[in-house]
């Protein structure tokens, strides 16, 4: 699941300023460094736990993804599996979020509800797990085709993929954050398809969304410094026409302005003294 970014919202919400130190004298990236949770060795070992049982589900779901199935059947099947294994679905409740999986089926972004809608031949399905387990959260998404799909459709979705690809080769000790978003925004444009600016990866650890929030753009060289033990979730949105995206009246729906295609992919990383490494694997 993706936090609104910061942009999109006014005031000072979410701003924490430790007691009795100096302000004006640490950057403005510095302070966000401070904020970013470091885990341990441990702490990271746990979360890949629960990875491990987010990209279970994604894969299980793969056969499921055909037409004719309903996106609530989906979700059912996420649940069982999530359960069966120790889990907790971090989705179901969050902010009164209705189901345990989003599904977003074509020009729905991200954020999708499961209900009674029946997949098509030629849709694309992004679904997006979050799972708790023994208090540490893993977050994961992929987008599919419903049986055959279009040449854009299948274009899009492997230019996301690739996106996260590049993002997760960035997220290496003494690179900057803004060194990852713009990895995958270079990949995007490059493709002939645009980012979604309204909604962005973030931190995640014992809490589904930490700092930092982590927009899919933006220059080079910027932004907090990464360090071993900072763990991300990057999670591209792609879209086939305009980034502009709208919410629906049910206040989670996500689609693109226009009705064109929309893809999602997304990760569990964590930064190391080497490679980066990938959370949410089987
Ligand atoms: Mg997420």
């Amino acid at each position: 699941m993706t936090p609104r970014s910061r942009g999109a919202e006014s005031g000072r919400r979410g701003r924490r300023y430790p007691a009795g130190e100096a302000l004006q004298e640490r950057s403005a990236e510095e302070w966000l460094e401070s904020m970013i949770i470091r885990k341990s060795r441990e702490e990271i070992a746990r979360m890949r736990e629960a990875g491990r049982i987010v990209a279970g589900v994604l894969d299980m779901l793969e056969k499921h993804v055909r037409p004719g199935t309903r996106t609530e059947t989906l979700n059912r099947l996420a649940d069982d599996y999530i359960r069966s294994r120790g889990g907790i679905p971090s989705f179901l409740g969050y902010r009164g979020f209705p189901a345990s999986i989003c599904t977003s089926v074509n020009d729905v972004v991200v954020h999708g509800i499961p209900g009674k809608e029946r997949l098509k031949e030629g849709d694309i399905i992004g679904i997006d797990v979050g799972v708790i387990l023994d208090g540490y959260q893993a977050d994961a998404a992929r987008t599919y085709a419903v049986g055959e799909v279009s040449e854009t459709a299948r274009r899009l979705m492997e230019v996301t993929r690739a996106s996260l690809d590049a993002g997760i080769a960035a997220c290496r000790a003494g690179n900057r954050l803004g060194d990852v978003s713009n990895s995958i925004q270079r990949v995007v444009e490059s493709g002939g398809f645009s980012v979604v600016v309204q909604f962005v990866g973030h931190g995640i650890g014992k809490e589904m969304h930490e700092e930092p929030q982590i927009p899919n753009f933006g220059p080079p060289g910027r932004g907090p410094l990464l360090l071993p033990g900072m763990t991300f979730a990057l999670e591209p949105m792609v879209n086939e026409g305009t980034y502009e995206v709208r919410v629906e009246d049910d206040g989670w729906t996500v689609r693109t302005v226009d009705g064109r295609l929309s893809a999602h992919f997304e990760h569990t990383v964590a930064v190391t003294e080497g490679e980066p490494e990938v959370l949410t694997l089987p």
